[in-house]
Protein backbone atom coordinates (compact mmCIF):
# COMPACT_ATOMS: atom_id res chain seq x y z
CA UNK A 1 0.00 0.00 0.00
CA UNK A 2 0.79 3.42 -0.45
CA UNK A 3 2.19 5.30 2.40
CA UNK A 4 3.22 9.28 1.38
CA UNK A 5 4.19 11.95 3.79
CA UNK A 6 4.54 15.76 4.33
CA UNK A 7 7.36 16.25 6.98
CA UNK A 8 7.35 20.15 7.65
CA UNK A 9 10.03 21.43 10.23
CA UNK A 10 8.03 23.83 12.16
CA UNK A 11 10.18 26.72 11.64
CA UNK A 12 7.37 28.98 9.89
CA UNK A 13 4.16 29.60 8.77
CA UNK A 14 3.14 27.58 5.55
CA UNK A 15 4.79 28.62 2.86
CA UNK A 16 4.03 28.16 -0.89
CA UNK A 17 6.57 25.94 -1.71
CA UNK A 18 6.19 23.81 1.37
CA UNK A 19 2.15 23.77 0.77
CA UNK A 20 3.37 22.58 -2.75
CA UNK A 21 5.20 19.67 -1.76
CA UNK A 22 2.74 18.55 0.75
CA UNK A 23 -0.37 18.64 -1.98
CA UNK A 24 1.81 16.52 -4.52
CA UNK A 25 2.28 14.16 -1.39
CA UNK A 26 -1.40 14.49 -0.99
CA UNK A 27 -2.61 14.23 -4.18
CA UNK A 28 -0.42 11.39 -4.82
CA UNK A 29 -1.54 9.45 -2.26
CA UNK A 30 -5.54 9.90 -2.94
CA UNK A 31 -5.04 9.21 -6.74
CA UNK A 32 -3.38 5.66 -5.86
CA UNK A 33 -5.89 5.48 -2.66
CA UNK A 34 -2.96 4.97 -0.25
CA UNK A 35 -2.35 6.76 3.05
CA UNK A 36 -1.25 10.13 3.29
CA UNK A 37 0.27 11.33 6.51
CA UNK A 38 2.54 14.49 8.55
CA UNK A 39 5.36 14.43 10.48
CA UNK A 40 6.90 17.30 12.10
CA UNK A 41 10.52 17.04 11.92
CA UNK A 42 11.34 19.46 14.50
CA UNK A 43 14.29 18.31 15.47
CA UNK A 44 16.36 22.19 14.39
CA UNK A 45 15.13 23.05 18.01
CA UNK A 46 16.89 27.03 17.71
CA UNK A 47 14.57 27.12 14.23
CA UNK A 48 11.67 26.05 15.38
CA UNK A 49 9.12 29.05 16.07
CA UNK A 50 6.08 29.36 18.45
CA UNK A 51 3.00 28.11 16.70
CA UNK A 52 4.74 26.82 13.68
CA UNK A 53 3.22 23.58 14.09
CA UNK A 54 -0.30 24.78 14.00
CA UNK A 55 0.15 27.03 11.25
CA UNK A 56 1.00 24.53 9.21
CA UNK A 57 -1.90 21.86 10.10
CA UNK A 58 -3.78 24.70 9.97
CA UNK A 59 -3.53 25.88 6.18
CA UNK A 60 -3.12 22.93 4.84
CA UNK A 61 -6.27 21.90 6.23
CA UNK A 62 -7.79 25.31 4.28
CA UNK A 63 -6.54 24.57 1.16
CA UNK A 64 -8.25 21.24 1.13
CA UNK A 65 -5.69 18.37 2.34
CA UNK A 66 -6.75 15.89 4.61
CA UNK A 67 -4.74 13.59 6.22
CA UNK A 68 -4.78 10.13 8.01
CA UNK A 69 -1.81 10.25 10.76
CA UNK A 70 -0.08 13.21 12.38
CA UNK A 71 0.73 14.68 15.97
CA UNK A 72 -2.91 15.94 16.69
CA UNK A 73 -4.32 13.27 15.21
CA UNK A 74 -2.66 10.20 16.20
CA UNK A 75 -2.35 6.92 14.90
CA UNK A 76 -0.41 3.65 14.76
CA UNK A 77 2.82 4.91 13.96
CA UNK A 78 3.52 7.30 16.60
CA UNK A 79 4.52 9.66 18.12
CA UNK A 80 4.56 12.03 14.81
CA UNK A 81 6.95 14.61 16.45
CA UNK A 82 10.56 13.92 16.03
CA UNK A 83 11.71 15.45 19.64
CA UNK A 84 8.93 12.70 21.01
CA UNK A 85 10.68 9.81 18.93
CA UNK A 86 14.28 10.32 20.61
CA UNK A 87 14.72 7.46 22.09
CA UNK A 88 14.28 5.13 18.94
CA UNK A 89 16.94 7.32 16.97
CA UNK A 90 19.18 6.81 20.37
CA UNK A 91 18.74 2.89 19.70
CA UNK A 92 19.31 2.69 16.24
CA UNK A 93 22.49 4.97 16.87
CA UNK A 94 23.52 2.91 19.15
CA UNK A 95 22.99 -0.46 17.07
CA UNK A 96 25.17 1.48 14.30
CA UNK A 97 27.94 1.76 17.26
CA UNK A 98 27.86 -1.74 18.18
CA UNK A 99 27.99 -2.84 14.79
CA UNK A 100 30.89 -0.87 13.81
CA UNK A 101 29.11 0.87 10.92
CA UNK A 102 29.62 4.50 13.29
CA UNK A 103 31.81 5.90 15.91
CA UNK A 104 31.53 8.08 18.66
CA UNK A 105 33.26 11.69 18.77
CA UNK A 106 34.18 12.96 21.94
CA UNK A 107 33.40 17.33 22.61
CA UNK A 108 36.57 18.44 23.80
CA UNK A 109 37.34 18.15 28.00
CA UNK A 110 33.91 16.46 28.20
CA UNK A 111 32.40 12.98 28.30
CA UNK A 112 29.70 13.87 25.72
CA UNK A 113 30.05 12.72 22.00
CA UNK A 114 28.15 12.87 18.84
CA UNK A 115 27.61 9.43 17.04
CA UNK A 116 29.20 10.12 13.05
CA UNK A 117 28.17 7.50 10.27
CA UNK A 118 31.04 5.58 9.11
CA UNK A 119 31.06 5.89 4.98
CA UNK A 120 31.61 2.91 3.37
CA UNK A 121 34.18 2.66 0.63
CA UNK A 122 33.69 2.42 -2.70
CA UNK A 123 29.69 1.82 -2.54
CA UNK A 124 27.53 3.14 -5.20
CA UNK A 125 24.14 4.60 -4.52
CA UNK A 126 22.04 4.95 -7.72
CA UNK A 127 18.40 5.37 -7.13
CA UNK A 128 15.30 5.87 -10.06
CA UNK A 129 13.90 9.60 -8.76
CA UNK A 130 10.21 9.56 -9.92
CA UNK A 131 11.01 13.14 -11.86
CA UNK A 132 14.49 13.03 -12.93
CA UNK A 133 15.33 9.62 -13.89
CA UNK A 134 18.23 7.71 -12.52
CA UNK A 135 20.47 9.38 -10.32
CA UNK A 136 23.97 7.77 -9.11
CA UNK A 137 26.22 8.80 -5.78
CA UNK A 138 29.56 7.24 -4.93
CA UNK A 139 30.57 6.87 -1.35
CA UNK A 140 33.89 8.86 -1.94
CA UNK A 141 32.42 11.70 -2.66
CA UNK A 142 30.26 11.91 0.89
CA UNK A 143 32.06 12.16 4.54
CA UNK A 144 31.64 10.43 7.38
CA UNK A 145 28.52 12.50 8.94
CA UNK A 146 26.89 12.76 12.09
CA UNK A 147 23.99 11.13 12.69
CA UNK A 148 23.48 12.00 16.72
CA UNK A 149 24.60 15.18 18.34
CA UNK A 150 26.23 15.55 21.64
CA UNK A 151 22.90 16.49 23.11
CA UNK A 152 21.19 13.35 22.39
CA UNK A 153 19.30 15.09 18.93
CA UNK A 154 20.02 13.11 15.85
CA UNK A 155 20.42 15.02 12.55
CA UNK A 156 17.58 15.12 9.88
CA UNK A 157 19.05 12.33 7.42
CA UNK A 158 19.45 10.11 9.89
CA UNK A 159 15.86 10.89 11.66
CA UNK A 160 14.33 11.16 8.36
CA UNK A 161 15.37 7.61 8.11
CA UNK A 162 14.16 5.93 10.88
CA UNK A 163 11.04 7.43 10.98
CA UNK A 164 10.33 6.41 7.16
CA UNK A 165 11.00 2.79 7.78
CA UNK A 166 9.05 2.58 10.78
CA UNK A 167 6.37 4.60 9.32
CA UNK A 168 6.33 2.20 6.32
CA UNK A 169 6.77 5.18 3.79
CA UNK A 170 6.40 3.97 0.38
CA UNK A 171 7.46 7.15 -1.51
CA UNK A 172 9.21 10.24 -0.94
CA UNK A 173 8.43 13.61 -2.72
CA UNK A 174 10.03 16.21 -1.50
CA UNK A 175 11.77 19.54 -3.16
CA UNK A 176 15.15 19.41 -5.21
CA UNK A 177 17.34 20.51 -2.76
CA UNK A 178 17.47 17.13 -0.72
CA UNK A 179 19.05 15.51 -3.72
CA UNK A 180 22.47 15.46 -2.31
CA UNK A 181 21.08 14.01 1.35
CA UNK A 182 19.46 11.11 -0.72
CA UNK A 183 22.90 8.97 -0.88
CA UNK A 184 23.44 9.46 3.10
CA UNK A 185 19.88 8.60 3.57
CA UNK A 186 20.34 5.29 1.50
CA UNK A 187 23.50 4.18 3.58
CA UNK A 188 21.48 3.89 6.39
CA UNK A 189 18.87 2.06 4.58
CA UNK A 190 21.95 -0.05 3.56
CA UNK A 191 23.01 -0.16 6.83
CA UNK A 192 20.25 -1.65 8.62
CA UNK A 193 19.03 -3.80 5.65
CA UNK A 194 15.87 -1.98 5.33
CA UNK A 195 14.07 -1.81 2.06
CA UNK A 196 14.75 2.16 0.16
CA UNK A 197 11.42 3.67 -0.70
CA UNK A 198 11.00 5.24 -4.11
CA UNK A 199 12.51 8.96 -4.47
CA UNK A 200 10.98 11.89 -6.43
CA UNK A 201 12.51 15.67 -6.26
CA UNK A 202 10.53 18.30 -7.49
CA UNK A 203 11.91 21.32 -9.28
CA UNK A 204 11.92 24.44 -7.83
CA UNK A 205 9.66 27.52 -7.77
CA UNK A 206 10.97 30.33 -10.04
CA UNK A 207 9.61 33.55 -10.23
CA UNK A 208 8.82 35.77 -13.31
CA UNK A 209 13.02 36.86 -13.90
CA UNK A 210 13.38 32.64 -13.76
CA UNK A 211 14.83 33.11 -10.11
CA UNK A 212 14.37 31.02 -7.46
CA UNK A 213 11.44 31.99 -5.63
CA UNK A 214 12.75 33.40 -2.33
CA UNK A 215 10.63 34.08 0.86
CA UNK A 216 12.07 37.79 0.58
CA UNK A 217 10.50 38.29 -2.60
CA UNK A 218 8.37 40.81 -2.27
CA UNK A 219 6.47 40.62 -5.59
CA UNK A 220 4.83 36.90 -4.93
CA UNK A 221 3.04 36.89 -2.43
CA UNK A 222 4.59 34.23 0.45
CA UNK A 223 2.80 32.45 2.74
CA UNK A 224 -0.31 30.68 2.68
CA UNK A 225 -2.46 32.85 5.34
CA UNK A 226 -1.78 35.56 3.71
CA UNK A 227 -3.49 34.32 0.46
CA UNK A 228 -6.79 33.47 2.57
CA UNK A 229 -6.20 37.30 4.07
CA UNK A 230 -6.05 38.95 0.46
CA UNK A 231 -8.94 36.40 0.01
CA UNK A 232 -8.06 33.66 -2.93
CA UNK A 233 -10.53 30.97 -2.68
CA UNK A 234 -8.96 27.86 -1.51
CA UNK A 235 -9.86 25.75 -3.87
CA UNK A 236 -8.81 28.17 -6.36
CA UNK A 237 -5.14 27.90 -4.44
CA UNK A 238 -5.53 23.77 -4.89
CA UNK A 239 -5.61 24.23 -8.24
CA UNK A 240 -3.18 26.67 -8.77
CA UNK A 241 -0.24 25.01 -6.98
CA UNK A 242 -1.39 21.38 -7.88
CA UNK A 243 -0.56 23.31 -11.87
CA UNK A 244 2.71 24.40 -10.23
CA UNK A 245 5.05 21.38 -11.80
CA UNK A 246 2.28 19.49 -12.91
CA UNK A 247 0.42 19.34 -16.36
CA UNK A 248 -2.98 17.82 -16.92
CA UNK A 249 -2.93 16.00 -19.82
CA UNK A 250 -6.03 18.39 -21.56
CA UNK A 251 -5.79 21.89 -22.56
CA UNK A 252 -8.55 22.34 -19.70
CA UNK A 253 -6.66 23.54 -16.43
CA UNK A 254 -9.40 25.11 -14.48
CA UNK A 255 -9.89 21.75 -12.84
CA UNK A 256 -11.72 20.48 -9.34
CA UNK A 257 -9.59 18.62 -6.49
CA UNK A 258 -11.62 15.52 -7.59
CA UNK A 259 -10.22 15.85 -11.01
CA UNK A 260 -7.01 16.68 -10.14
CA UNK A 261 -6.89 13.49 -8.11
CA UNK A 262 -8.14 11.41 -10.70
CA UNK A 263 -5.76 12.83 -13.49
CA UNK A 264 -2.79 12.94 -11.36
CA UNK A 265 0.15 10.88 -12.88
CA UNK A 266 3.95 11.50 -11.38
CA UNK A 267 5.40 10.86 -14.90
CA UNK A 268 4.05 14.45 -15.34
CA UNK A 269 5.73 16.55 -13.14
CA UNK A 270 8.34 18.23 -14.71
CA UNK A 271 11.49 18.45 -14.91
CA UNK A 272 12.19 22.02 -15.63
CA UNK A 273 11.49 24.75 -12.70
CA UNK A 274 7.77 25.36 -12.19
CA UNK A 275 7.05 29.31 -12.99
CA UNK A 276 4.83 31.02 -10.66
CA UNK A 277 2.86 32.97 -12.96
CA UNK A 278 0.94 35.64 -11.33
CA UNK A 279 -1.61 36.56 -14.16
CA UNK A 280 -2.33 32.83 -14.01
CA UNK A 281 -3.27 33.15 -10.23
CA UNK A 282 -5.43 35.90 -10.62
CA UNK A 283 -6.39 34.14 -13.47
CA UNK A 284 -7.71 31.23 -11.97
CA UNK A 285 -8.92 32.62 -8.57
CA UNK A 286 -11.61 34.94 -10.17
CA UNK A 287 -12.61 31.43 -12.41
CA UNK A 288 -13.52 30.31 -9.01
CA UNK A 289 -15.46 33.51 -7.87
CA UNK A 290 -17.53 33.68 -11.02
CA UNK A 291 -18.79 30.24 -10.09
CA UNK A 292 -19.74 31.85 -6.58
CA UNK A 293 -23.34 33.05 -5.97
CA UNK A 294 -23.69 36.41 -4.93
CA UNK A 295 -24.55 35.22 -1.41
CA UNK A 296 -21.43 33.21 -1.42
CA UNK A 297 -19.46 36.18 -2.41
CA UNK A 298 -21.41 38.80 -0.19
CA UNK A 299 -20.34 36.58 2.96
CA UNK A 300 -17.00 36.31 2.17
CA UNK A 301 -16.22 39.77 1.07
CA UNK A 302 -18.54 41.14 4.41
CA UNK A 303 -15.17 41.35 6.14
CA UNK A 304 -13.18 43.48 3.56
CA UNK A 305 -16.35 46.09 4.02
CA UNK A 306 -16.01 45.98 7.36
CA UNK A 307 -12.39 47.03 7.83
CA UNK A 308 -12.94 49.58 4.93
CA UNK A 309 -15.32 51.26 7.28
CA UNK A 310 -17.93 50.81 4.57
CA UNK A 311 -21.60 50.78 5.73
CA UNK A 312 -23.58 47.52 4.55
CA UNK A 313 -27.45 49.15 3.91
CA UNK A 314 -28.30 45.25 4.46
CA UNK A 315 -27.65 41.81 2.78
CA UNK A 316 -29.90 42.05 -0.23
CA UNK A 317 -27.85 45.54 -0.87
CA UNK A 318 -24.48 43.16 0.09
CA UNK A 319 -25.22 40.76 -2.38
CA UNK A 320 -26.26 43.02 -5.42
CA UNK A 321 -23.37 44.89 -4.93
CA UNK A 322 -20.94 42.15 -5.13
CA UNK A 323 -22.68 40.98 -7.86
CA UNK A 324 -21.85 43.73 -9.88
CA UNK A 325 -18.29 43.16 -8.89
CA UNK A 326 -18.14 39.28 -9.27
CA UNK A 327 -16.66 39.41 -12.88
CA UNK A 328 -14.23 42.21 -12.06
CA UNK A 329 -11.67 41.20 -9.20
CA UNK A 330 -8.70 38.72 -8.69
CA UNK A 331 -8.93 38.33 -5.36
CA UNK A 332 -12.04 39.09 -2.26
CA UNK A 333 -9.98 42.24 -1.02
CA UNK A 334 -10.32 43.70 -4.38
CA UNK A 335 -13.82 44.57 -3.76
CA UNK A 336 -13.67 47.45 -2.10
CA UNK A 337 -10.53 49.24 -3.79
CA UNK A 338 -11.79 48.61 -7.85
CA UNK A 339 -14.41 51.47 -7.14
CA UNK A 340 -13.01 53.99 -4.68
CA UNK A 341 -15.75 56.51 -5.63
CA UNK A 342 -18.61 54.37 -5.26
CA UNK A 343 -18.34 54.13 -1.36
CA UNK A 344 -16.23 57.58 -1.03
CA UNK A 345 -18.16 60.64 -1.00
CA UNK A 346 -14.99 62.47 -1.67
CA UNK A 347 -13.27 61.68 -4.62
CA UNK A 348 -11.40 64.21 -6.62
CA UNK A 349 -11.52 63.98 -11.10
CA UNK A 350 -8.86 64.52 -13.00
CA UNK A 351 -8.89 66.66 -15.91
CA UNK A 352 -10.49 64.14 -18.47
CA UNK A 353 -13.18 63.71 -16.46
CA UNK A 354 -13.35 67.80 -15.74
CA UNK A 355 -13.78 68.02 -19.53
CA UNK A 356 -16.28 65.50 -19.93
CA UNK A 357 -18.61 67.87 -18.10
CA UNK A 358 -18.24 70.75 -19.16
CA UNK A 359 -18.73 69.47 -22.67
CA UNK A 360 -21.73 70.05 -25.07
CA UNK A 361 -24.67 70.19 -22.79
CA UNK A 362 -23.91 68.18 -20.09
CA UNK A 363 -24.60 70.00 -17.07
CA UNK A 364 -27.95 70.95 -18.56
CA UNK A 365 -28.72 67.16 -18.81
CA UNK A 366 -27.28 66.67 -15.16
CA UNK A 367 -29.89 69.30 -14.12
CA UNK A 368 -32.63 67.31 -15.82
CA UNK A 369 -31.75 64.00 -14.23
CA UNK A 370 -31.24 65.39 -10.96
CA UNK A 371 -35.22 66.88 -10.83
CA UNK A 372 -37.00 63.67 -12.47
CA UNK A 373 -34.80 61.48 -9.44
CA UNK A 374 -35.90 64.14 -6.65
CA UNK A 375 -39.34 63.63 -7.80
CA UNK A 376 -39.45 59.63 -7.68
CA UNK A 377 -39.93 57.44 -4.75
CA UNK A 378 -38.96 54.52 -6.94
CA UNK A 379 -35.46 53.93 -6.73
CA UNK A 380 -35.19 50.76 -8.78
CA UNK A 381 -32.57 49.51 -10.69
CA UNK A 382 -35.35 49.76 -13.36
CA UNK A 383 -36.60 52.82 -12.79
CA UNK A 384 -33.61 54.32 -12.83
CA UNK A 385 -32.91 53.30 -15.99
CA UNK A 386 -35.86 54.76 -17.32
CA UNK A 387 -35.42 58.14 -16.12
CA UNK A 388 -32.42 57.81 -17.63
CA UNK A 389 -33.97 57.48 -21.10
CA UNK A 390 -36.38 60.00 -20.60
CA UNK A 391 -33.58 62.43 -19.71
CA UNK A 392 -31.93 61.16 -22.63
CA UNK A 393 -35.07 61.71 -24.98
CA UNK A 394 -35.85 65.10 -23.18
CA UNK A 395 -32.46 66.89 -23.33
CA UNK A 396 -31.47 65.11 -26.82
CA UNK A 397 -28.64 63.52 -25.38
CA UNK A 398 -27.45 59.61 -25.84
CA UNK A 399 -24.94 56.80 -25.94
CA UNK A 400 -21.83 57.90 -24.02
CA UNK A 401 -23.06 61.88 -23.66
CA UNK A 402 -25.42 60.76 -21.24
CA UNK A 403 -24.20 58.22 -19.79
CA UNK A 404 -20.39 59.50 -19.29
CA UNK A 405 -21.16 62.87 -17.59
CA UNK A 406 -23.52 61.01 -15.05
CA UNK A 407 -21.42 58.41 -14.05
CA UNK A 408 -18.96 60.46 -13.39
CA UNK A 409 -20.69 62.97 -11.56
CA UNK A 410 -22.22 60.02 -9.18
CA UNK A 411 -19.18 57.64 -8.95
CA UNK A 412 -16.09 59.82 -9.76
CA UNK A 413 -15.13 57.12 -12.57
CA UNK A 414 -15.17 57.46 -16.19
CA UNK A 415 -15.93 53.47 -16.51
CA UNK A 416 -18.20 50.28 -13.86
CA UNK A 417 -20.65 48.39 -13.89
CA UNK A 418 -24.24 48.81 -14.96
CA UNK A 419 -25.29 52.60 -14.20
CA UNK A 420 -28.68 51.87 -12.99
CA UNK A 421 -27.97 49.14 -10.69
CA UNK A 422 -24.89 51.21 -9.01
CA UNK A 423 -26.83 54.46 -8.55
CA UNK A 424 -30.05 52.60 -6.96
CA UNK A 425 -26.72 50.72 -4.84
CA UNK A 426 -25.95 54.26 -3.50
CA UNK A 427 -29.31 55.56 -2.85
CA UNK A 428 -31.24 58.60 -3.48
CA UNK A 429 -29.55 61.01 -1.01
CA UNK A 430 -26.18 60.39 -1.72
CA UNK A 431 -27.35 60.33 -5.91
CA UNK A 432 -28.99 63.47 -5.80
CA UNK A 433 -25.88 65.17 -3.42
CA UNK A 434 -23.07 64.22 -5.92
CA UNK A 435 -25.58 65.24 -8.83
CA UNK A 436 -25.75 68.78 -7.20
CA UNK A 437 -21.91 68.77 -5.80
CA UNK A 438 -21.09 68.35 -9.73
CA UNK A 439 -23.66 71.28 -11.20
CA UNK A 440 -22.11 73.44 -9.03
N1 LIG B 1 11.92 18.50 7.20
C1 LIG B 1 12.38 18.44 5.84
C2 LIG B 1 12.07 19.76 5.15
O1 LIG B 1 11.22 20.49 5.63
C3 LIG B 1 11.71 17.29 5.12
C4 LIG B 1 12.46 16.78 3.97
C5 LIG B 1 11.93 15.46 3.52
O2 LIG B 1 10.79 15.44 3.05
O3 LIG B 1 12.64 14.46 3.63
O4 LIG B 1 12.67 20.10 4.16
Amino acid sequence: KVRVRYAPSPTGLLHIGNARSALFNYLFAEHFKGDFIVRIEDTDVLRNVEGGEESQLKYLKWLGLDWKESPDKGGPFGPYRQLERLDLYQKYAEELLERGLAYKEYREDSDKFAIRFKVPANETYEFNDLVRGTLRFESKEVEDWIIMKDNGIPTYNFAVVIDDHLMEITHVLRGEEHITNTPKQIMVYRAFGWDVPEFGHMTIIVNEERKKLSKRDKNVIQFISEYEAAGYLPEAMFNFISLLGWSPTGEEEILSKEQIIEMFDPNRLSKSPAMFDKDKLAYVNSRYIKKLTDQELAEKTKKYFVNEGIEIVSDEWLEKLVGLFKDRITHLGEITKLYHGFFHDEFKLNNEELEVLKENNSLEMLKVFHDKLNETIDFSDENIGNIIKETGKETNTKGKALFMPTRIATTGDMHGPSLPITLSLLGKDVVLERLEKAMS
